[in-house]
């Protein structure tokens, strides 16, 4: 691979610490083998998410000096809502705090109790506000997301036989809606290619369905489009954008993904003005007066500032290329990963590299709790101890895919860091064999992952 630098200089430092591998330990036992319960301070490189953790530019920075904080018709949420159009061609703007707060405000409006939403994957808060909304939701992505070895460049697509048989069983009328996820967070930070959304919208349409786009990571799916589809190489960034949204009618948007802000969101229309009056006055009592939606002035003008940078061509190639990196020195030392890799992470296969570890004693969580303790690195479970247990019956839910997600903030850490990252992993694929499951100690009954207390099942592991 051609060597690459970062596309900036660094302008200010955040020093990072390492505590010793004792006070690792003593860390880990503390927060119940649980990365979500250590301490910031007590994590060297932390890829717990890519959400809300970018580092912001200078010219942001300086646009936050240019805050207008008129509580009704802020010039930043102007200059927010010019961006918007800009970039995605739609017309109708309104800020949120976050990506939630969009979906909080939407998808009441759109949702009939009992209605069905279909994605290709529904991100856990989107989930989560489809059930809040009386809806049902629906994941129909590719079965090629299932298998981590072969190297499809779209893992992200719906599959869109599943989409067809979903829509005749379920019946128009009892569709809210449709959502594209873009890009496919929880396979692997996977693209969906363009031919895919057209053929989505083109079954949406003849069924009178309508088209919603979740898009946190829309400026990352564009470079993809662009690098792996025919037709596409030479095409503008921002033209791949505004003609992927060109086949929805609406989007929502954590904007601390390709926003590259630590806060913010968006709900946007293309050009349904009565849909947007509705939005427009549920955020009062929910977010805040429609022209900042609990964002500052400031805030929003960051975030105008930062889209413009996310759909730069040379930021996306030195972003997708660092992952890329990762990847490949993952590759060479033999660690299994989904691949090829996708926007915003490295996933890896714990299945594959502690098979002797059952689904149901969490093997990306004891992965997760090792390379902490190899390297002060926190990485996240994406498997069954996410998953949960069946809600009806009890029982722990066998997750298709044990990853252990490594994700990477925007901008913030080097080339030298995923080195760490790959020299720690590579570490500890020899001793692999001798790594115990786990077993809860706490376990709280919903959204357990994040509060949930472990410790390592002790048993007899044959010397060497
Ligand atoms: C982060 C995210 C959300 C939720 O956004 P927040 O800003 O965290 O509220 C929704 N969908 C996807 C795909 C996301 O990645």
């Amino acid at each position: 691979m051609a060597r690459f630098a970062e596309p900036f200089k660094i302008k200010m430092v955040e020093p990072l610490t390492m505590i010793s591998r004792e006070e690792r330990e003593k860390a880990l036992e503390r927060a119940g083998y649980n990365p979500f319960l250590l301490r910031g301070e007590e994590v060297y490189i932390d890829l717990l998410t890519d959400s809300g953790t970018s580092a912001m530019s200078d010219n942001q920075w300086a646009g936050m000096m240019l805050g207008d904080e008129s509580y009704a018709g802020s010039r930043n949420y102007y200059h927010l809502c010019d961006t918007v159009q800009q970039i995605t061609g739609y017309q109708h703007v309104i800020p949120m705090h976050q990506g939630r707060g969009a979906e909080k405000v939407l998808f009441p409006l759109l949702i009939q109790k009992g209605q069905y939403v279909l994605s290709n994957w529904h991100f856990d808060t989107t989930r989560a506000h489809v059930d809040l909304a009386g809806g049902i939701a629906v994941d129909l992505v590719t079965e090629q997301a299932y298998d981590t070895t072969m190297p499809y460049p779209f893992k992200g697509n719906f599959d869109t036989e599943k989409l067809r048989h979903a829509i005749a069983e379920k019946g128009t009328e009892n569709i809210a809606f449709i959502l594209i996820t873009v890009t496919n967070n929880s396979a692997g930070g996977q693209p969906v290619s363009m031919e895919n959304i057209r053929e989505v919208s083109s079954i949406a349409k003849q069924n009178g369905i309508r088209v919603f786009f979740d898009a946190a990571r829309y400026a990352e799916n564009a470079y993809f489009i662009k690098k792996r589809e025919q037709g596409y190489e030479h095409k503008d960034i921002v033209d791949i954008v505004r003609e992927m949204f060109s086949y929805g009618e609406g989007f929502t948007m954590s904007a601390k993904k390709d926003g590259l802000v630590n806060i913010g969101g968006l709900l946007a229309f293309k050009e349904d003005e009565a849909l947007f009056t509705q939005a427009r006055s549920m955020t009062v009592p929910m977010e805040g007066f429609p022209t900042y939606g609990g964002l500052t002035g400031r805030d929003m003008e960051a975030l105008a500032r930062g889209l413009r940078e996310g759909v730069d061509e040379q930021y996306l190639a030195y972003r997708i290329g660092q992952i890329e990196y990762l990847g490949s020195r993952l590759e060479e030392g033999g660690i299994p990963f989904q691949t090829p890799t996708g926007g915003h992470a490295v996933f890896v296969d714990a299945k594959k590299m502690l098979p002797h570890i059952p689904a149901a004693q969490f093997p990306a969580q004891v992965l997760a709790n090792e390379l902490y303790i190899e390297a002060g690195i926190r990485g996240v479970e994406i498997g069954s101890f996410l998953l949960g247990r069946d809600a009806a019956t009890g029982e722990q839910l066998e997750s298709k895919l044990e990853l252990l997600r490594l994700t990477i903030p925007r901008r913030v850490y080097t080339n030298n860091h995923m080195d760490v990252i790959a020299d720690a992993l590579i570490a500890i694929k020899d001793r692999a064999s001798t790594l115990a499951g786990l077993e809860f100690t706490y376990e709280p009954p919903i959204l357990r992952h994040f509060t949930a207390r472990l410790r390592p099942i002790k048993t007899e592991v044959p010397s060497r």
